[in-house]
């Protein structure tokens, strides 16, 4: 018997985090024929629900969005929509998509028993036999750029194991959308709990609220935030507001992540990575551990566009959560930023700001406690405005 682990390609890793979330299991090693096999009948149900296929909704997320995941594939086809009436042209979807699904779990299983083979998976690196393997193009595998999409006797295409190849089915899962400008994103997290958490929370039960609704299905993107930084740390933010219990011990010892945005759809593909610093993680942790009303005035102030706000606030708004988060990303100073001198206030509070000081960007105790006593003799000063304008005057 194989056992399953994680592979370093970003859309493989991310999918076996859907696969684990819909086989109800905490570890990959658990991973067995019967709960791949429960998985796919949840990817089928989702993915090949009326909502999903544009079936009395008003959009077919099967024919459009996923179009920009995987271009030409078994939903995305107007060869595979054949027949008369709608039923029908659903029905033949259904069974294309059903057939390509089963020969994946078949060989995904065949790697699970396999032992060793003649072929080696250029995933996850494992030897398998023949009958274990799956030949994918850019239909079936993001960014595997070429003319191969088109014109598939000229080239090969690229041999992955079957438990690659039905990992990278459950990717949908896994995908969401960024604040404002609805750009296709994912995280990429050698931490499992954290990749288990989005596809649970972002994916499965979205999904399955939009099904309930009778809504059609769309990714997550409701995110009262902006840009690409904005929505990564909004996430990190809301997972541990939400999941600090489970999650908390993860990001004390982080682990390599990084968000990608990307496309992979016709007119070319796209990636871009954003990778999350180190000490952003257990930052966060311990600021929620120290003070939940500290870490949501920094979450809310630094990072949320509410709704309501005038046009030309709302522009001002985004304007400043894009650039702050960005600085946090790229682990910069954000005080300047957060200074508002006409309201006389720190945007995110104090507490949040000293622990960013210290824990991201490494500054020595001693000259916070200095800067903490010169705020305080300054508030407490007969001179204070005089002060003020002296130091605004210096920066
Ligand atoms: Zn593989």
């Amino acid at each position: 018997m194989s056992e399953v682990h994680l592979t370093g390609q970003p859309f493989i890793d991310a999918g076996l985090a859907a696969l684990l979330s819909a086989g109800k299991v905490d570890r990959l090693e658990e991973l067995s024929a019967e709960r791949l096999a429960q998985a796919c009948e949840e990817l089928q149900r989702v993915l090949l629900s009326d909502q999903a296929l544009g079936i009395g909704v008003a959009k077919s997320f099967a024919k459009g969005t996923m179009s920009q995941l995987f271009p030409n594939s078994e939903l995305v086809s107007p060869s595979n929509w054949k027949g008369e009436t709608v039923e029908e042209k659903a029905e033949s979807v259904r069974r294309k998509f059903r057939e390509a699904l089963v020969s994946d779990l078949q060989k995904a299983r065949a790697s699970l028993q396999a032992e060793d083979g003649e072929e080696v998976c250029f995933a996850c690196g494992e030897r398998r036999p023949a009958a274990a393997m799956a030949t994918v193009r850019k239909a079936n595998m993001p960014l595997l750029e070429g003319i191969v999409n088109f014109y598939p006797a000229f080239a090969y295409g690229v041999r992955i194991c079957g438990l690659c190849a039905l990992a990278v089915r459950f990717f949908p899962m896994s995908v969401m959308r960024t604040g404002v400008y609805n750009r296709l994103w994912f995280l990429h997290t050698q931490a499992l709990p954290i990749a288990t958490a989005v596809a649970q929370t972002y994916g499965w039960e979205h999904f399955n609220r939009a099904i309930a609704a009778n809504e059609s299905l769309d990714f997550f993107g409701a995110w009262a935030t902006a840009g690409n930084a904005g929505t990564v740390l909004y996430l990190l933010f809301e997972l541990l507001e939400r999941f600090g219990d489970q999650l908390r011990g993860v990001c004390q010892n982080p682990l390599p992540t990084t968000a990608y945005l990307f496309r992979n759809d016709n007119r070319g593909g796209f990636v871009q990575a954003l990778p999350i610093p180190h000490e952003l993680m257990p930052f966060l942790a311990k600021l929620q551990v120290a003070s939940s009303s500290a870490y949501r005035r920094l979450w809310f102030e630094l990072l949320q566009v509410p709704s309501g706000l005038a046009e030309k606030e709302r522009k001002a708004r985004i304007g400043f959560v894009q650039s702050v988060a960005q600085r946090v990303l790229d682990s910069r100073s954000i005080i300047n930023e957060c200074l508002d001198d006409a309201a006389l206030r720190l945007r995110g509070g104090w507490v949040g700001h000293r622990l960013y000081l210290q824990e991201v960007r490494r500054m020595a105790t001693e000259k916070l406690a200095i800067l903490e006593q010169l705020g305080i003799s300054l508030a407490q000063s007969a001179d204070v405005k005089k002060h003020v304008n002296e130091l605004r005057a210096a920066r």
